[in-house]
């Protein structure tokens, strides 16, 4: 086995310079006030292991990376038939953007920018009861903490600040492809981006991915070894919206970013990684967590190709 703790805590050394890169999201007051200058990565192997360095006991929002939980459980419910209401192609857009949805019949690009997650909680909302519980329920399983927790003030300060993605949501509902009531669906969404993990447990949560579906944790084959070959290439094409293909050179792995500061990325068939610092570029992936997992894949050789 590489030694997995002497690479992180050179890339903790490698990032020093880049702590305060970047800009803190500010579209909504409760996430304006996270510092800068804050840092953690973990690594969990497929045989169980987790190396961490940095702030790993610190919580953060997930933020976008719940739309990948999000696709995951309507994949188990949907199959292919999800992908009559959310397309497949990267968007080349911001993750906000509005403007594909009105050519294109009111279909997303993708279930990773914020219109495809949106399409994807509305599937998820019309099989699930208690679609905030039930969410929050198989975070608690896979992350191994029972107390996981949503946390509220931001949950409610994206719902105040919701326009933009309301605005998505009803255009997609004039579509006909929305089904539930769109502010119902929007809180659901809110709180999924809004459930609160340290690194050590988002690499846990997300481990299924590098391990063909199976979450060693919950021990729960979430999806199939097929369905995760297709999501992570998913996360290849899209996992960080019109900034992909700058990850997909400098990173190659599969990767999904959060307006928080979070990335988690895969080498599948060994680990899933959680980076998370909070100053972001101008795409709203995060700076120093970028240069982290560029380096750390050079000095592994994990870039998939
Ligand atoms: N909650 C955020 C939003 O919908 C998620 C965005 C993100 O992490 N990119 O605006």
């Amino acid at each position: 086995m590489p030694n997995y703790q002497a690479v992180l805590d050179a890339t903790f050394n490698h990032i020093q310079p880049l702590l305060h890169a970047g800009k803190v999201a500010d579209y909504i007051p409760a996430l304006a006030e996270q510092k800068i200058g804050q840092f953690a990565i973990a690594l969990h192997t497929n045989e169980g292991n987790s190396f961490t360095a940095g702030n790993c006991n610190t919580r953060f929002t997930v933020q976008s990376v719940s739309k990948v939980m999000t696709l995951t459980m309507a994949l188990q419910r949907y199959e292919d038939e999800l992908w009559q209401r959310v397309g497949k192609e990267p968007s080349g857009t911001a993750f906000n953007s509005l403007t594909q949805l009105e050519f294109e019949n009111g279909i997303p690009r993708n279930p990773f920018i914020n219109a495809g997650a949106i399409v994807t909680c509305d599937a998820l909302f019309s099989r699930l009861g208690a679609p905030i519980h039930t969410m929050l329920e198989q975070y608690r399983r896979q992350s191994g903490n029972a107390k996981v927790i949503i946390n509220k003030r931001v949950a409610q300060s994206e719902f105040e600040y919701r326009y933009r993605n309301a605005a998505m949501a009803y255009l997609m509902k004039s579509f006909s492809n929305f089904s539930n009531e769109v502010e119902e669906v929007l809180w659901s969404y809110f709180n999924y981006c809004a459930i609160e993990l340290n690194c050590i447990e988002l690499a846990r949560t997300f481990s299924y991915l590098s391990n063909q579906g199976y979450c060693a944790q919950s021990q729960q084959q979430l999806i199939s070894a097929k369905q995760t070959k297709q999501l992570n290439s998913l996360l290849f094409t899209s996992g960080l919206y019109d900034a992909a293909g700058d990850f997909a050179y400098r990173v190659g792995m599969p990767g999904k970013s959060g307006v928080s500061g979070t990335i988690i990325a895969v080498v599948p068939g060994q680990f899933t990684i959680a980076v998370w610092s909070p100053g972001l570029d101008k795409f709203g992936n995060s700076v120093a967590g970028i240069a982290a997992l560029e380096y750390l894949s050079e000095q592994l050789g994990t870039a998939i190709f």
